[in-house]
């Protein structure tokens, strides 16, 4: 009997250990886990993504973005850090001559675009039926996703969006003002008169970019996007119908592009 009994509890010990051997066997073969594919491969600075310079990110928890001061902005604005340091010098610069620099527009990401681009796209289609007509009438006054420049962090509209204010005596002394001065702290009118050799966009008074950044990422987006990387919202499609990245993307003023991150540093 107790031979019996002393039978029972080794076979028990025996099962249990084996058990605990499989259990450490398989959690040996799975692993620690591999490793997530990077799609980003072929670019070779790692911070400057394809999903980057299409504006498919997040700026609010980007650590090379910041939220704007409020006494600079006139809503929830995020700038890259080093346009926003760039932009408060210029602006502090301005109001020692009593000039006053609000920023009103400033980081759109990808999303933020569609929804103002599908809610026109929508509007339109009751009247337009061709998608390239509907493109290009939209694009009179807001960029298509993906290739908008409010995408980087590094482009931003100032006092107003409306042309009566710049035609006004406040905004006119405003625009001369930062034609003057704005290239001294790297910002430059990317969308100047089309007389100016350049296509695209319509003249945009208000829009001023910080080139020491902007360049770069116009560089590397020539480089790396093409029209199969310009996808996801209604009238994709038609990007490559009116030439977005040769007519739109790079159809800024020639002279801005000879800002540097060297003039950045004659301050
Ligand atoms: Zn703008």
């Amino acid at each position: 009997m107790r031979l019996d009994y002393f039978i029972f509890i080794l076979s028990v010990i025996l099962l249990c250990s084996c058990e605990f051997k499989k259990i450490d066997e398989q959690e040996y073969e799975n692993g620690p886990g591999t490793a997530q594919d990077d799609d980003t491969s072929e670019m070779t600075n790692p911070d400057v993504t394809k999903d980057f310079l299409l504006g498919k990110f997040d700026y609010r928890t980007d650590s090379r973005f910041v939220l704007m001061d409020k006494k600079w902005c006139d809503k929830e604005i995020y700038l890259q850090k080093k346009t926003y340091d760039a932009f408060v010098k210029m602006a502090v610069a301005a109001k020692k001559e009593n000039i006053d620099l609000i920023v009103v527009s400033g980081t759109r990401n990808f999303n933020d675009q569609k929804t103002i681009w599908e809610k026109k796209w929508k509007n339109n289609e009751k009247k337009i039926k061709n998608a390239r007509e509907n493109t290009l009438k939209i694009l009179t006054y807001s960029s298509m996703p993906s290739t908008s420049r409010h995408h980087w962090g590094t482009d931003l509209d100032i006092n107003s969006v409306e042309e009566d204010y710049f035609k006004e005596e406040k905004g006119k002394k405003v625009y001369r003002w930062l034609v003057e001065n704005a290239h001294k702290f790297g910002f430059c009118q990317v969308y100047s008169d089309k007389n100016k050799k350049r296509t695209g966009y319509n003249k945009e008074v208000w829009h001023w970019s910080y080139m020491p950044l902007s360049n770069y990422y116009l560089d590397n987006y020539v480089k790396n996007i093409s029209y199969s990387d310009i996808s996801g919202f209604l009238g994709s499609e038609s990007a490559k119908q009116v030439d977005m990245i040769k007519t739109y993307v790079q159809g800024i003023d020639k002279s801005c592009s000879a800002i540097s991150v060297e003039s950045d540093k004659e301050k």
